[in-house]
């Protein structure tokens, strides 16, 4: 049977058209576009519908909002496609796909988040491929995960960053291995994919309200005057990007009140490295344990485009704050690896 994949256009450079303005998203112009590339509607593609969002986004306007517009969407049509493909802006897909891992609860199908650094427009892009391997892959390939493809790599949406502004090969997943490659062939690594849920469970959305939360990066000369402003109320969580494997100045006693001041009022700091790859250990040094005594959490190996997704999911479900916190610290879609 033709396998069909159901394509959300949220907006983004892949869609875009050159304007005075530099490019700019422009309703129906990706439809256009696909309509030229008569690969698209020959073998092995499937067939495939379009949804143009209104009003097309460049990312960077993105809010939660936003994200539960596409979850909506995806659970709207859940039962008539094959695998669902989201065209996003590269600017905050990392932080898109995070969320949507963390929304969509129960998945069993495929939700492909793309995009592209050059539109479909340009003779010269990267838009053609990322487009037509994202629709295959939904396609083909029952993987219950919400996943981003880019470059040549398949990776688990909730483990991604966007790193290169300018380069094809514009996000990674530095803590976990990529969930496929994609040369000659497309190749799944299997053992990296989450397991297929029982057929009996169906998909719930977890809507996400606008929680007070942030994220904040530590550098050398850190006022604990600023430090404490941030931490104010109504703050309820707090993404802290410290040094290496999670430390912060532990001979400024002001700074330390500052965070046990507030992790004392309920307010959930959870402490992620600025280092691009690699994990939190809040034992390994003085300057760590210091935080872990002012009442910071550690958050492991989560990115922090993850940990804030997952701390505005947890703080939209009304859960005490012990359990927020150790939920934070518990493994719930492949986004966190605890030693
Ligand atoms: N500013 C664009 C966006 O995020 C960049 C892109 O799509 O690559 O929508």
């Amino acid at each position: 049977m033709t396998k069909r994949v159901y394509i959300a256009n949220t907006g983004g450079t892949i869609g875009m058209k050159k304007t005075a303005n530099g490019y700019a998203p422009a309703p129906g112009h990706l439809a256009e576009r696909m309509a030229q590339i008569s690969t698209l509607t020959s073998p092995p593609m499937p067939k495939y519908d379009v949804h143009e969002y209104d009003p097309l986004l460049d990312s960077a306007n993105m809010t939660p909002k936003d994200w539960l517009k596409i979850a909506q969407d995806i659970a709207d049509r859940y039962d008539d496609y094959d695998g669902f493909v989201v065209l996003h802006g590269t600017d905050t897909m990392a932080y898109t796909a995070s969320a949507l891992s963390f929304m969509l609860e129960g998945l069993r199908k495929p939700v492909i988040l793309t995009g592209s650094q050059i539109p479909l427009c340009e003779a010269r892009n990267d838009a053609r491929e990322n487009l037509i391997t994202a629709m295959i892959v939904a396609a083909e390939y029952p993987i219950p995960e919400v996943c981003l493809y880019f470059g040549d790599k398949l990776m688990r949406g909730c483990r991604t960053v966007k790193v290169n502004a300018n380069s094809f090969d514009a996000f990674d997943s530095p803590n976990f291995p990529p969930l496929g490659k994609v040369g000659i062939n497309i190749e799944l690594n299997w053992g990296a994919i989450r397991p297929l849920p029982s057929l009996s469970t169906s998909l719930t959305i977890n809507p996400l309200n606008g929680s007070r939360i942030s994220a904040f990066r530590l550098f050398p000369g850190i006022s604990a005057e600023i430090v404490r402003h941030v931490l104010r109320p109504p703050l309820k969580g707090l993404v802290l990007e410290a040094y290496g494997v999670g430390n912060g100045p532990d001979h400024d006693q002001d700074f330390l009140a500052a965070l046990k001041e507030a992790t004392q009022r309920g307010v959930i700091i959870v402490d992620c490295t600025q280092c691009f790859s690699g994990r939190v250990d809040l034992n390994d040094y003085a300057t760590g344990n210091a935080l872990a005594a002012a009442g910071v959490i550690s958050g492991y190996d989560l990115t922090v485009e993850a940990a804030l997704a997952k701390l505005f999911y947890l703080f939209s479900q009304d859960l005490p704050s012990e359990t927020v916190k150790s939920l934070m610290q518990t493994d719930l879609r492949g986004e966190l690896t605890r030693p």
